[in-house]
């Protein structure tokens, strides 16, 4: 179903090769000084590329939109006195224009943007020709379908030097995180689009200062290619996301603080004992599946019995029951809560497809349908 994109490589960049790639620089350029004063001392921590927003999508009206066009004249300045590559957001086809005669390096779709097929069209259109690296961001919600399509529509416009950005998701409920990060969501899109290079943005992500390094971590961990981090002369004095920008001396301690592991290694005691650990894991996986299989087939013939019976196939008191006692049993397991949760319900969704087929066969659909609305 993947329409396969050509993809270049970060190397393809020219932004020295550098692993990982670390972008950092203000949430939003402010005023000439904040930005040359940032940007001199970014440069003294090795930050490779110079971000700052120019145009701001806030979610509220009223707030700090930006310094518009005369910021990119800070940017070329940027460039001019610290050789750093700049980067700013573009939200519309004037920014694109505006950015691209000023010469930023590099450009990002922001998260709101994403989500938006016809923004994302009218944006890669005016990118035609262009190739310039760009940076899309996951979209605010989690579609990883409308990820996947944004990058197909600058693909299709001929952009090939493209790479993600994972800035998590919103989320209605309280979380430790401002967005909070979907790891396996963006392990899904390596999958779907191989060769991809992906960013994290851990400012974004975490929205306090506090988590940006585990954020990090994590994202190196992963293999992820770069980080991009926001960073501030005077965070307390930011007209923008204030309380997750880090000072150009704070982030230089973060970075020395990652650390760096290799893909693979070729220590050969290492490579054993990984290899017999894998085994290990591999068989207990068959014992899963095969566990799995049996579980199926005793909800077969309770379907079965069921149907002989005239009985429904959702009772929601034993399905309250079930999930009650098995969370406790993994907790006392060390087994996470939300964990248990998705697991058992992806179990019992299969076995309700399995008794419904018994029931009736030809409404597979439409009852799964009623009952994931129940
Ligand atoms: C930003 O990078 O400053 C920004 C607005 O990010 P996001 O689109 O991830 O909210
Ligand atoms: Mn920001």
């Amino acid at each position: 179903m993947e329409t396969k994109l050509n993809i270049a490589s970060l190397e393809s960049w020219k932004t020295n090769n550098c692993h990982p790639l670390i972008i950092a620089g203000p949430c939003s350029a402010e005023t000439e000084e904040q930005v040359m004063q940032t940007a001199i001392e970014l440069a003294k921590q090795n930050v490779h590329v110079f971000r700052a927003g120019i145009w701001k999508p806030r979610t509220r009206p009223d707030n700090f939109e930006g310094v518009g066009i005369k910021g990119l004249e800070w940017l070329q300045k940027v460039k001019r006195e610290t050789g750093m590559f700049t980067a700013t957001e573009v939200a519309n086809a004037k920014h694109v224009y505006e950015s691209i005669k000023h010469g930023v390096d590099i450009l990002w779709i922001g998260a709101r943007t994403t989500v938006n097929p016809f923004t994302i069209q009218e944006i890669a259109e005016a990118l035609k020709g262009t190739d310039i690296p760009l940076l899309v961001k996951n979209p605010v919600n989690t579609d990883l379908e409308l990820w996947i399509g944004a990058i197909e529509r600058f693909n299709k416009c001929g952009i090939t030097r493209i790479a993600a950005v994972h800035r998590g998701f919103s989320s209605y409920e309280k979380n430790e995180c401002r967005n909070p990060p979907k790891w396996q969501m963006v392990i899904d899109l390596k999958r779907r689009l191989p060769g991809l290079p992906v960013i994290c943005d851990p400012s974004h992500m975490g929205g306090k200062k506090s988590l940006l390094t585990e954020l990090s971590q994590k994202a190196l961990d992963l293999n992820y290619d770069g980080l991009m981090i926001e960073s501030h002369i005077s965070p307390e004095n930011a007209l923008s996301d204030a309380e997750q920008q880090l000072t150009p001396t704070e982030l230089g301690q973060l970075l020395k603080k990652l650390e760096l592991r290799k893909v693979n290694s070729e220590n050969k005691i290492f490579i054993n004992i990984l290899e017999e650990l894998r085994t290990k894991i591999d068989s207990i996986d068959d014992e899963l599946i095969d566990v799995l299989e049996k579980r199926m087939q005793v909800v077969d013939t309770i379907g079965r019995y069921k149907k002989q019976n005239k009985i429904t196939i959702l009772q929601t008191q034993r399905w309250e029951e079930i999930i009650n006692k098995r969370i406790k049993q993994g907790l006392r397991k060390g087994l996470d809560e939300d964990f248990m949760q998705n697991i058992l319900k992806a179990i019992h969704q299969e076995s309700i497809n399995h008794q419904t087929r018994i029931m009736n066969p030809d409404f597979v659909e439409e009852i799964n349908d009623a009952i994931f609305k129940w």
